[in-house]
């Protein structure tokens, strides 16, 4: 079980509402210039019209690396908020340990403690064949 107190997860609840809507409105600006034109209306419509979840399932089909990046990070907030409602939110999900409230204020969708998000970062660095050392 998580040591997270309900006020520490109150704030990190509200940051993470914060971020939810900035990434929004940075999306939002960015459909309104992207794609040819017609593309560009459709989505632009649905960007000033559709509500954040509907417009969600829009931008599954935009392919911009500056939105793809929003996207994730708009998922990983979908998949914290799902895990504070399982009550599993500030465990790490390979070690079970305490992520920790400090590193939740800087990273609020942190899934794993740092130990195990280095490792994570180094094995997946490896996979990828970057990270061989001369
Ligand atoms: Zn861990």
């Amino acid at each position: 079980m998580s040591r997270l107190d309900r006020p520490q997860t109150d704030q990190l609840t509200r940051l993470m509402d914060e971020r939810w809507a900035r990434e929004f409105r940075e999306i939002r600006s960015m459909l309104a210039s992207l794609g040819d034109e017609r593309q560009r209306s459709n989505y632009a419509e649905r960007a000033a019209t559709a509500p954040d979840d509907g417009l969600l399932e829009t931008l599954a089909g935009v392919d911009d690396p500056l939105i793809r990046q929003n996207l994730q990070d708009v998922r990983d907030i979908v998949a914290a908020r799902a895990r504070i409602a399982q009550g599993s939110y500030g465990e790490c999900i390979d070690c079970g340990e305490d992520v920790g409230y400090e590193r939740l204020l800087a990273y609020p969708t942190a899934k794993r403690c740092i130990a195990c998000q280095r490792e994570h970062e180094r094995r997946k660095a490896a996979a990828e064949g970057r990270s061989s050392p001369r």
